[in-house]
């Protein structure tokens, strides 16, 4: 009682950045209807980076955050679709819901390669589009877990994680 072992000590350490809000409508079912119907949720999404050790290289830390605003960015104010489940046209895209047919510009898009676009496909969908980034432009020198959440006004969120090696 009240003594610390000295072994106990975290060695990990985190960093928790936010990333930004974002818009965005989606066709699911939500809290007021088990039907799903268009309507919008505001998110925050946050990162954080989890290390083994203390030697965090800054300019990676940077780098890495700066692509994830951006692709956050692109999640920002847009319909959110599967891509199974719609059909592409020159200037359109239309989705079938039952009776409903709704189509959206192709710019008011942003498809998501998932079985639906629900909080936990759109953090999958996050996660998967900064991991191309990072593996694309980069052979990352350090070993960090990336943790990426995707939170609702009303409490709910949803998170993913990814661990990254040298
Ligand atoms: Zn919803």
């Amino acid at each position: 009682m009240g003594i610390v072992d000295a072994k106990m000590k975290a060695k990990t350490h985190v960093l928790r950045h936010f990333i930004d809000l974002i818009g965005f409508a989606h066709i699911e079912p939500c809290n007021t209807s088990n039907r799903p119907r268009l309507h919008g949720h505001n998110a925050s999404v946050t990162l954080s980076l989890r290390f083994s050790n203390d030697e965090v290289d800054w300019e990676s830390v940077q780098d890495l955050v700066s692509k994830a605003k951006l692709i956050v960015k692109s999640f920002d104010h847009v319909v959110l679709l599967p891509e199974h489940l719609v059909s592409l046209h020159s200037s359109h895209v239309n989705m079938f819901v039952g009776e409903k047919r709704y189509s959206f510009p192709k710019q008011d898009v942003l498809l998501l390669k998932t079985n639906s676009a629900r909080i936990d496909d759109i953090s999958r969908a996050l996660l998967g589009r900064l991991r191309e980034a990072i593996l694309v432009s980069e052979n990352s020198p350090f070993d960090f877990t990336i943790i990426l959440e995707v939170s609702l006004r009303f409490g709910l969120s949803s998170t993913q994680s990814l661990r990254i090696q040298g």
